[in-house]
């Protein structure tokens, strides 16, 4: 009870109500983007997708949201993240987060709270329909074409595709390899998510006009 008296004291400009009855995956991060709070779709969603409950533990509260994030991208989110503090402003991102069977994107909005202590992020689902109904070619899981000299698969750790042996530049989806990783893979980055992740993240949107 502690912990919640606490939480509602810092979420200003939300009632901790709304965030629990909300059908949307939410968090909320203090100044020092710590997880103070998430709500109880968050937890449905971690467990549908198969979290433990000994992983889930781990992320308890006051952990920091790097430690859940991939490296690749932790850059990234915390600039994200800062920046949207800093500037009060709310920072909204659309990503894709699919399994083997289902295509899904999220449409993940950072409210900066009224009173400059946090962070509530909400992700709110987009898209949902069977992979089977997208235009995305599937490939079979063939070594023959996706194992390295490294003796690795490189699948990027974002868009989950791996890199084709014959054209380097091609990077595949292999469904089978979703579901259940090789044993011998490396987490890589591909090209596309690299420049827009971390090459060219700090370019600000600015539209041309028309
Ligand atoms: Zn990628």
């Amino acid at each position: 009870m502690k912990i919640k008296h606490n939480i509602e004291n810092l979420i200003v400009g939300f009632d901790l109500e709304t965030l629990d009855k909300s059908k949307d995956i939410i968090y909320a991060l203090s100044k020092k983007l710590n997880i103070i709070y998430f709500n109880p779709s968050w937890l449905k969603f971690a467990i549908e997708n198969g979290a433990d409950l000994d992983a889930i533990k781990k992320y308890t509260i006051d952990t920091p949201i790097s430690k859940a994030i991939p490296n690749i991208f932790r850059k990234f989110y915390l600039e994200k993240f800062k920046e949207s503090l800093a500037t009060g402003k709310v920072w909204r991102f659309d990503y894709e987060c699919s399994s083997a069977e289902t295509f899904r994107t999220f449409n993940q909005i950072t409210y900066p709270l009224k009173n400059g202590e946090g962070l509530i992020v909400v992700n709110r689902i987009r898209v949902e329909m069977p992979m089977s109904k997208t235009n995305r070619i599937s490939k079979k899981a063939l070594e023959n074409s996706y194992l390295h000299d490294t003796g690795f698969i490189n699948q990027c750790s974002n868009c989950r595709c791996v890199q084709s042996i014959s054209d380097p530049e091609v990077w595949d989806w292999v469904p089978d390899w979703v579901k259940d990783m090789h044993p011998k893979t490396s987490h890589t980055i591909c090209p596309v998510c690299y420049d827009y992740y971390w090459k060219y993240y700090k370019i600000k949107f600015s539209p041309s006009g028309f």
